[in-house]
């Protein structure tokens, strides 16, 4: 990369490993001076053209990654305005220090949901199968806590921060349609007409990813047989007695129902699980019934029905899981993808805009440390490639795992251990992985 500007990038650091100081956009060298993990001098290539394709959480998050390390970028947007879909998002400690190292430890303070014990229960009788930490023992472990939050509120939290770096960075009603590359450079064209040359594209435009189908050709895409509703109840309405503890899991065959607070604790947010042989769409907003969704879950304990009987049919959605093979390369010359558009999962194990969000300060970071697109991409794939791959197919034995049919054996197949923290998926860390 061509001579750029040395900025210093210092730190100040909580025991927690939480940023105390807080982040600030240099107007004279147009560089980002904030809250980093070492006190190094780097230099950055600040005149190096990014363009990101979606301003989801992944894409948001890579941009500010990449204005925190001094690089402009543009982030093209699809949709009329920036919107997430009413849902919740579960976020483990390796994403807390990816956004702590973005400089949003205060939204996960503040806007997040901290559970500390979460309980598995029984289908049937909502007899506790297993009680896991998230609190406290992942503190001392991992420096870090898991988090719950509204997806809204921190994508509104992304787009804050990138537009205060830098007010024209996200361009809206953008649907990019097609890609050229040469040796220099990519050309994206939009639908409405306009067209964008970039060096370095970053594609981040979901697992139906247009950007990969450009550079990879289309993927098989498989419908798993998994079915899925979500629903948000607000929180006066539920009896306390049936939200012990808040956040928990349920269990049973064939069916799985997550339930968590989320917006500060005044509303719950509920994702269930279940098997239908066909499904055809794709797409996460297809309007559901409160009776579909009971007599699915005939049987099951009060602490999951009575919070099915109590959402609002304005906020009850359902959608087939589909699931496509993880790539073997996620990069074509001056082209990458990041998120779901580089690896689609499905959600068993809550990770997808984790890892969508660990791939952003990794980016971000390869480009740093690189000395072309191209060095930095390789970089990128080398750092996230490999644990990528492991959690989404992870995600698919989780989905077995919990749907099994014998619920009563669940400990014992588990060894009492989270499904996620269990196979190792904490011992990560997006800001000090080598890149
Ligand atoms: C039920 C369910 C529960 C989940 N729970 C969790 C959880 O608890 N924790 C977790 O970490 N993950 C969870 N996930 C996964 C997570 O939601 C996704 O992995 C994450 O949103 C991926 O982010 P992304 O930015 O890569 O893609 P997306 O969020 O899909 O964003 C893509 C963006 O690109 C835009 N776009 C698309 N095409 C174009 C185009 N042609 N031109 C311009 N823009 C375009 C879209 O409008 C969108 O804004 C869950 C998923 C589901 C389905």
């Amino acid at each position: 990369m061509d001579e750029g500007v040395r900025i210093f990038v210092g730190t100040a650091y909580s025991t927690a490993q939480r940023p105390l100081v807080s982040a600030v956009w240099t107007t004279t060298t147009g560089c980002f001076r904030g809250p980093r993990n070492s006190g190094e001098i780097v230099t950055v290539n600040k005149t190096t053209t990014i363009g990101i394709v979606g301003g989801g959480i992944g894409g948001l998050a890579a941009a500010l990654a990449f204005q925190r390390a001094g690089f402009r970028v543009a982030v093209y947007e699809q949709a009329p305005e920036l919107a997430e879909v009413g849902a919740g998002l579960s976020l483990s400690p390796t994403a807390a220090h990816a956004l702590n190292h973005l400089g949003l430890h205060e939204t996960l303070e503040h806007k997040a949901y901290h559970p500390e014990d979460q309980c598995v229960r029984h289908w049937a009788d909502a007899r506790p199968l297993t009680w896991i930490n998230r609190g406290r023992k992942l503190l001392e472990q991992y420096g870090e806590r898991y988090y719950l939050i509204h997806r809204a509120d921190l994508h509104d939290a992304l787009a804050a921060a990138v537009r205060t770096n830098d007010a024209d960075a996200i361009r809206l009603n953008k649907i990019c349609v097609s890609l050229t590359q040469d040796a220099a450079g990519v050309d994206l064209q939009f639908a409405d007409g306009t067209a964008a040359r970039c060096e370095a594209i970053i594609g981040a435009d979901g697992s139906r990813s247009v950007i990969r189908q450009k550079i990879f050709g289309l993927l098989p895409v498989e419908y798993t047989g998994y079915i899925a509703w979500r629903g948000l109840v607000p929180m006066e309405r539920i009896p306390p007695e049936i939200l012990e503890p808040p956040s928990g899991v349920f269990i049973g065959p064939g069916h799985l129902v997550n339930r968590y607070p989320v917006r500060g604790g005044k509303l719950l947010n509920f994702v269930a699980f279940a098997e239908r042989k066909a499904w055809t769409e794709e797409g996460w907003s297809i309007r559901s019934t409160v009776d579909e969704l009971l007599q699915e879950f005939q049987g099951w304990t009060p602490m999951v029905r009575r919070i099915m009987e109590l959402v609002p049919e304005d906020q009850l959605f359902k959608w087939g899981l589909f699931d496509r093979e993880p790539l073997t390369q996620w990069t074509s010359g001056r082209v990458t993808l990041l998120g779901d558009a580089a690896h689609p999962i499905l959600p068993f194990l809550g990770h997808g805009a984790v890892l969508a969000i660990e791939d952003a300060v990794v980016l971000a970071r390869a480009f740093e440390a690189a000395g072309s697109v191209e060095e930095a991409y390789s970089r990128y794939e080398a750092a996230r490639r490999e644990r990528a791959s492991f959690v989404v197919l992870a995600s698919r034995k989780a989905g077995k795992m919990f749907h099994d049919v014998d619920t009563d054996s669940y400990n014992e197949r588990t060894g009492g251990k989270a499904a996620d923290e269990g196979i190792g998926l904490f011992s990560y860390n997006p800001v000090l992985q080598a890149v």
